[in-house]
């Protein structure tokens, strides 16, 4: 683990195409969307993979009314910062449960999408420091632990043969598993090119964030998003960042 003093290191760029998969809308945009807006600028590939819709994130709205307004939320989030592929794999929000089923399901969409670097969220117990932070929720933990086990079970054409059956070849091409808001980063992009599209596409949405804080919503976003991209600054060199912990393959 890091030494919370040290500094981080420039994630790696000789990549073109990224697969972020996370719980819920609004998860890559509290967490890296600067990040995947340098990306996309630069002519890289991103694409989304949700493995729920949200459903349960707004008290005042029954989850079959919430799950299309979030999943359009969602799809025009990333579309700000420049992703076009934004896919659902429908597992019950609040309920994720760690297991094969879930592995299955992300190896999957690693398998048709390929991707060289995989981006999912703290998979960590806490947010902030590991002591005196603030407990992570059951299923960010499930799905970032899941994400970090299918990059390898995707290699494997023996782990879930039925995939194989459906035409979804092994891919171990996955290079790194990058976790935003890790407890432990250890590597970071400059969150200056990407940083104003990232306050807009957190502000995509606006039904969840309304429901969440009196707040002006774009007050919200840019006081939330500029603060965690200073924070990180004093370990990247005075920059602003988006932080995340990396695990090679
Ligand atoms: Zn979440």
């Amino acid at each position: 683990m890091s030494d919370p003093n040290d500094q981080l290191h420039p994630m790696p760029d000789d990549w073109q195409r990224a697969l972020a998969v996370v719980a819920h809308p609004d998860d890559l945009e509290y967490g890296c969307a600067a990040a995947v807006a340098g990306w996309t600028d630069a002519g890289r590939e991103v694409v989304y993979t949700l493995v729920t819709r949200g459903e349960a994130g707004i008290d005042t709205l029954p989850p079959a009314e919430c799950a299309p307004l979030r999943e359009a939320e969602q799809r025009a989030s990333a579309a700000v910062v420049g992703v076009s592929t934004v896919e659902f794999l429908d597992h019950q929000d609040g309920t994720i449960e760690y297991g094969t089923a879930l592995r299955r399901d992300i190896a999957a969409a690693i398998r048709r999408h390929r991707p060289e670097l995989v981006i999912t969220l703290n998979h960590r117990d806490t947010w902030g420091p590991a002591v005196g932070g603030h407990w992570n929720t059951p299923d960010h933990v499930a799905v970032g632990r899941a994400t970090l086990d299918a990059a390898g079970d995707a290699g494997n054409r023996w782990i879930f043969p039925d995939l194989v059956e459906q035409g979804l070849d092994p891919w171990d091409g996955v290079r790194w598993v990058a976790v935003a808001g890790s407890t432990f980063p250890t590597h970071a992009v400059d969150a200056t090119p990407g940083l104003e599209r990232s306050v807009l596409s957190l502000l995509e949405h606006r039904a969840y964030i309304e429901a969440l804080t009196d707040q002006n919503p774009e007050e919200y976003c840019r006081t939330f998003l500029t603060g965690n991209a200073e924070a990180a600054s004093a370990r990247f060199g005075g920059r602003p960042a988006v932080t995340f912990e990396l695990f090679s393959r």
